[in-house]
């Protein structure tokens, strides 16, 4: 186990396989930005990966989430979950996706060993999607994938909606419905100020206690709290069903204290935050001949040095941090 310097210990890994995306949503990668997007070269191949989570999962790493830009776009992903699949002592595989084509890719994947699935659904509404993800996209498909997941047994399937005052937050109880008729273990995501390109400003956040107290009104909640340090979300449950929802307050209630991630870009690069200007480069090492046990050292020597905790300081430290790494790029 690999502490950091203020006491927090590396147990997960998020992985982004691309930085590309079918979709161009306005609070992450806005349609009116040009985007230089990576080249094939560019990208870790799943065997450089799989490498890397071994050697992660040596110094303490328990669990990967598999995300992006949008992962399945990346051909043959169900390839990385087997890889990941094999790794003693890598109790659990998620991914995030925008659901889009997960109906058609589901079965391969499972079968592969993906444990846990996120799906993202920001409005039950056709029209407004096609206008927040930036493209004439189908809604409907997104749904017929959280239901294959539902339907596949996978339990809970996690759907994250991102809350942006003036677009989605008229949804919040629609979605709740949705989820609650559907049993699906909805998690409300408070919008951040991650990257530079998405016009991030306080005004736009709904925050954790506007979103619980219309819950409240309508449904009656009580809060379970985090499960562990490291959850990113609070959770709580409704009162007649007791089914469980979860907040991602990451700007009106930080978690950086239990934040044990490590990120990994699709191009070979670790953040040890999400709001990091700066990534190290451990493709180099890893196309350069390094042994295991190099790059283990190498792990260590950035996880022992950190200190981020954006989130806790973000009035203090927007100032100084200005390059933030976009989201699509490390991962969310
Ligand atoms: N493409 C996949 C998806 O959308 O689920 C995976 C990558 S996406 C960057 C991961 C998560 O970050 C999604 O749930 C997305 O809604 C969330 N996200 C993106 N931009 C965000 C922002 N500015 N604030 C809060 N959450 C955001
Ligand atoms: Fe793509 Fe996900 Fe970002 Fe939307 S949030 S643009 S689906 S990576
Ligand atoms: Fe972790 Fe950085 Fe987010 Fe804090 S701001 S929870 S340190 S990723």
């Amino acid at each position: 186990m690999v502490g950091d310097k203020l006491g927090r210990t590396l147990r997960d890994v998020r992985i982004s396989v691309t930085d590309r995306c079918n979709f161009r949503c306005f609070f992450c990668m806005p349609p009116d930005k040009e985007i230089e997007f990576l080249q094939r070269s560019e990208l870790l191949s799943y065997e450089e990966i799989a490498r890397l989570v071994g050697v992660l999962v040596s110094l303490g790493v328990r669990k990967a989430r598999i995300t992006g830009g949008e992962p399945l776009m990346r051909a043959h992903l169900e390839n990385l979950v087997e890889k990941l699949a094999s790794i003693e002592g890598l109790r659990d595989i998620a991914l995030t996706t925008n659901g889009y084509t997960l109906d058609r890719k589901l079965d391969s994947l499972v079968s592969a060993g993906l444990k846990r699935v996120t799906v993202s659904l920001i409005t039950l509404n056709q029209d407004k999607f096609t206008s927040m993800v930036g493209r004439d996209v189908s809604l409907n498909r997104v749904i017929e994938g959280i239901r294959s997941a539902r339907q596949m047994g996978l339990n809970p399937v996690k759907v994250n909606m991102v809350v942006v005052r003036g677009v989605n937050d008229d949804e919040i109880l629609d979605i709740a419905e949705f989820c609650r008729e559907n049993d699906l273990h909805l998690r409300f995501i408070e919008f951040m100020d991650v990257g530079t390109l998405n016009g991030w400003n306080m005004d736009r956040v709904v925050t954790a206690q506007e979103i619980l107290s219309l819950l409240d009104k309508r449904f009656g909640v009580e809060e379970l709290g985090k499960r562990d340090g490291s959850e990113t979300s609070v959770r709580f449950r409704y009162r007649d069903t007791g089914q469980e929802f979860g907040i991602v307050a990451s700007v009106t209630r930080p978690f950086c204290s239990g934040c044990t991630r490590l990120r990994l870009s699709a191009d070979g690069k670790l953040f040890t935050c999400l709001f990091s200007d700066r990534g190290y480069d451990i493709k180099k090492l890893l196309r350069s001949g390094a042994s295991d046990d190099d790059l283990k050292e190498y792990v260590k020597s950035i996880w022992t040095e950190r200190e981020d905790r954006y989130s806790e300081l973000r009035s203090l430290e927007r100032a100084q941090v200005k390059d933030r790494v976009e989201m699509f790029r490390v991962g969310g």
